[in-house]
């Protein structure tokens, strides 16, 4: 808790002080405040649309029942954020047999490969057996990086060469996996290839490839986000999600961004719970996602 709020001081400190001025206590709540408040909405990346919807509500909600003052148009906008993250919240797929799979997915410099070893060393310390694999075999360093993380939080992982088969990487990954019933498979993979469809093609057939070998597979598909890209990288996200069969989010470098509102326009527009945070780059910067810390983090 006491992290999310540290790392997302900034973005308080940003929307939060936005807004000061608009939900001042003694200020009634009228229609330049909404404007205002408006446009402090879509500084900290909530989106165009999704901000023209969040005050559309609270106009509706004025007319009817009137808003008294700054304290309770913030209550309603706060109940608003934590209600479209909230929407999105489902639990993850049921795993019939161990190894949960893990898909990484992603653009190259958002932050896969590291949130790959953080997750390893999450799921560790909560007790569970975890591989890695390391299916990013395009980009030159991702191999040795993962190696790296695999040190640090004491997971082995499965490698090939760089430039080998993806697919085949993951289906001795997935085999050793399921035979040492390791609890959790994370697999990191490209976020480039030579095109986008090439690498659409390459996530589809390790999709196929692990439900060769474990059917109900892979049980989370994570999409790594980064928030310091706001509404740039839900362009990029869209290509992902349209043909990568993600499941949810991983939020990073949160703690480089004064914008936390990406959250909310993840949830509104790609209709994907956030499933972590990344909030530095220390194995320990992970977090699991709390709407309510989240949005409190961000009205401050
Ligand atoms: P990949 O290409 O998607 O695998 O990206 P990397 O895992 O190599 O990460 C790219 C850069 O982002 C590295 O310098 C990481 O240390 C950094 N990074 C990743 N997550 C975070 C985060 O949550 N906060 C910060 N500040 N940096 C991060």
């Amino acid at each position: 808790f006491d992290r999310m709020k540290q790392a997302v001081s900034r973005t308080r400190e940003s929307l939060g002080e936005r807004i000061e001025g608009v939900i001042a206590l003694t200020r009634e709540v009228d229609e330049a405040a909404l404007e205002d408040l408006e446009m402090s909405l879509i500084a900290s990346d909530i989106g165009v649309t999704t901000a023209a919807e969040i005050i559309e509500r609270l106009r509706d909600r004025g007319k009817r029942q009137g808003i008294r003052n700054g304290a309770e148009l913030k209550d309603l906008l706060r109940e608003h954020l934590k209600q479209i993250l909230d929407e999105q919240q489902r639990p993850v797929a049921k795993v019939a047999a161990p190894p949960e799979v893990i898909m990484m997915v992603g653009v190259n410099g958002t932050g896969k490969t590291t949130t790959s070893g953080k997750l390893a060393a999450w799921y560790r310390a909560q007790a569970k057996t975890v591989l890695m694999c390391a299916a990013d075999t395009f980009r030159a360093a991702a191999i040795e990086q993962l190696e790296v993380w695999g040190e640090r939080s004491g997971v082995e992982i499965v490698r090939t060469k760089q430039g080998g088969d993806p697919s085949a990487v993951l289906f001795d990954a997935l085999q050793a996996a399921k035979s040492r019933h390791n609890d959790v498979l994370i697999v990191d993979t490209a976020g480039r290839l030579h095109t986008k469809n090439s690498l659409m093609a390459e996530l589809d057939k390790m999709r196929r490839t692990t439900q060769r070998i474990i059917p109900d597979a892979p049980h989370e598909v994570l999409l790594v986000m980064d928030a310091t890209t706001g509404q740039n990288g839900l362009q990029q996200a869209r290509l992902f999600t349209e043909s990568a069969g993600v499941t949810g989010i991983v939020l990073t470098k949160l703690d480089g961004t004064a914008k936390g509102g990406i959250a909310i326009a993840i949830a509104r527009e790609l209709k994907l719970p956030v499933r972590f945070v990344g909030v530095g780059e220390k194995i320990e910067d992970i977090l699991p996602f709390d709407s309510g810390a989240f949005v409190d983090s961000l009205l401050g």
